[in-house]
């Protein structure tokens, strides 16, 4: 069963439990329970719980609020003053409790997307780092198996990036990295997913993408680098990058890695700033 099926399960079964124990104690001891409706806030919390958003919280508060009223006035006609009395401050207080608890839960919500996204993101580049990678892998690979589509993987490695840094320094070493990382993603963003593998290396995915495709794309990015302009205190600075790619066939997913690295290692072989496959 689905997430909102299971929800909207969830309130209906509670919403007909809600009037059914309602009208049973209405009838058996002719009053009104309206501590009842508390009840209510057992599918509130569920829901805010996985849905955390104010308009949810809101809406599902007005949707058991209206059955309450309902409900209460369809058995009672004319109900006393106090009996509405009692319902409105039952109201009330069901609402303080599901406005607080909804408060912690989105706040606890937003804490939790912000730690999320700090284990998933490489906070030099601002591109996805390799535990992203991992869990795009896991989730890409059955997908192109069952649709039969292929996937390229790309191994993107800066070439003699040990002179830069020695050079100009490991801050201009670092500015160089964004920079590279900025290119990959103005040449990928459309098509699949990047990651800084670590180091001076960037990983890149493409799914439903073939080998053709791929080619073409490694070979626009070597480019962009080899002519970008990366200009570090008003001294430009030349390098290149080399680029393994490979194909994925059946392999898991260290295999298939370590076909784009072989890859890689025969472009530095061959000579650097080109693209190898494998
Ligand atoms: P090759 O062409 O064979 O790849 O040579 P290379 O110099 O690029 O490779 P090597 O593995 O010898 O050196 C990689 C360098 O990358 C060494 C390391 O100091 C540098 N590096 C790794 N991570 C960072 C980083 O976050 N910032 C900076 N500035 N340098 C880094
Ligand atoms: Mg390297
Ligand atoms: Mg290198």
């Amino acid at each position: 069963m689905n997430r909102k099926r299971f929800i909207y399960s969830l309130v209906f079964l509670f919403t007909v439990i809600l009037v059914f124990i309602d009208t049973i104690l209405t009838e058996e001891a002719s009053g009104h329970y309206p501590f009842i409706w508390s009840l209510a806030l057992i599918p509130i919390i569920y829901i805010i719980n996985m849905y955390p958003k104010w308009k949810v919280i809101i809406g599902s508060g007005v949707f058991y609020s209206f059955l309450k009223y309902t409900t209460e006035f369809s058995q009672k006609i004319n109900p006393s003053n106090s009996e509405i009395n009692a319902l409105i401050l039952g109201s009330l207080i069901n609402w303080s409790i599901a406005l607080t608890m909804g408060y912690f839960i989105i706040k606890s919500h937003k804490l939790f997307l912000k730690v999320e996204e700090l284990t998933i993101i490489d906070s030099l580049t601002g591109a996805y780092n390799r535990r992203y990678l991992e869990l795009f892998m896991e989730k890409s690979i059955p997908i192109s198996k069952r649709t039969n589509s292929s996937l390229v993987f790309m191994m993107v490695d800066i070439d003699h990036f040990k002179k830069v840094n020695d050079n100009y320094g490991h801050q201009c070493g670092d500015q160089a990295l964004k920079h590279t990382s900025s290119i990959i993603n103005n040449n990928v963003r459309n098509t699949g997913v990047f990651v800084r593998f670590g180091g001076e290396e960037f990983a890149v995915i493409l799914p439903n993408t073939d080998v053709a495709e791929g080619l073409i794309i490694a070979e626009r990015i070597r480019e962009a680098v080899e002519k970008s302009e990366f200009i570090y205190k008003s001294e430009r600075i030349h390098f290149t990058i080399s680029i393994g790619v490979s194909i994925y066939n059946g392999e898991n997913v260290e295999e298939f890695i370590e076909k784009s690295d072989s890859a890689l290692y025969k472009a530095k072989e061959n000579g650097r700033n080109q693209i190898a496959i494998n």
